[in-house]
């Protein structure tokens, strides 16, 4: 199957779940991600109108965001940042979904500072323990929140978390439950720095599961592009 085919493929699969759990599929916003995948694939997915694409790796991002005209695209960091690779990705990713440290968020806002610029965030949420690595504790949340309130520079937009490797994607919906309560808990903080809309959960295996919960952000990859090499 080529590129379009698995789109228009993935975005029926999307507006039956949608029609199933009652929501608009309008309102899942679609995140395409394309580590491992060459330009030209990636232009096949844009022309299909995917204009939001995911990246785990900053020295990756920073090849194809010098390739690619940004005026057509905006670019998601999903991956582990390393806080000495921060100042490549302010100002060019549009949403950073990956922070899970405070001295990470306290680094994004000082160079979103010097760029003069605020920065969308994402703060990641470990909702398992065996086997995502990263991520804030569910427990420690509220107290990552005090401690980046006074970050005038970054803005937080919502959570990420990444379910475990399951068998039956329906195992998957109990740590997606856990993400959306916390998701919800969190619209009704009042923090400067916080305007929270996104909901990022769901990738090519586990969508279905993810939007079920709540979810109104998926990052794909293989059911998009074919498996990574
Ligand atoms: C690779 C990756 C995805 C996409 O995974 P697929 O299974 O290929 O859809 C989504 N989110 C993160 C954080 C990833 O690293």
């Amino acid at each position: 199957m080529n590129i379009k085919d698995n789109i228009l493929k993935l975005l029926n699969e999307v507006d039956d779940v949608c029609n199933e759990v009652g929501v608009k599929s309008e309102s899942i916003k679609m995140i395409a991600v394309t580590k491992n995948v060459g330009i030209e694939k990636i232009m096949q997915a844009v022309s299909c109108n995917l204009r939001d694409l995911g990246e785990n790796r900053v020295q990756e991002f920073l090849n194809k965001y010098q390739t690619l005209d940004n005026k057509d695209v905006k670019w998601h960091l999903i991956g582990h940042l390393q806080t000495n690779k921060v100042k490549y990705v302010v100002g060019r990713i549009c949403l950073i979904q990956s922070v899970d440290s405070i001295k990470l968020a306290n680094e994004i806002n000082k160079k979103a500072k010097e760029l003069g610029v605020i920065q969308d965030i994402l703060i990641e949420l470990k909702t398992s323990y065996e086997e995502t690595k990263f991520g804030v504790d569910v427990n420690h949340i509220d107290e990552f929140l005090n401690q980046v309130a006074d970050l005038k520079n970054i803005r937080i937009k919502g959570l990420m978390t990444i379910a475990p490797k399951v068998n039956f994607e329906d195992e998957a919906r109990p740590y997606f439950k856990i993400a959306y309560d916390q998701f919800e808990k969190l619209k009704n903080v009042r923090q400067d720095n916080m305007e929270i809309q996104y909901l990022s959960m769901g990738m090519s295996g586990d969508f279905k599961a993810a939007i079920k919960e709540g979810s109104n952000m998926i990052r794909i990859g293989t059911a998009i592009f074919g498996e990574r090499k």
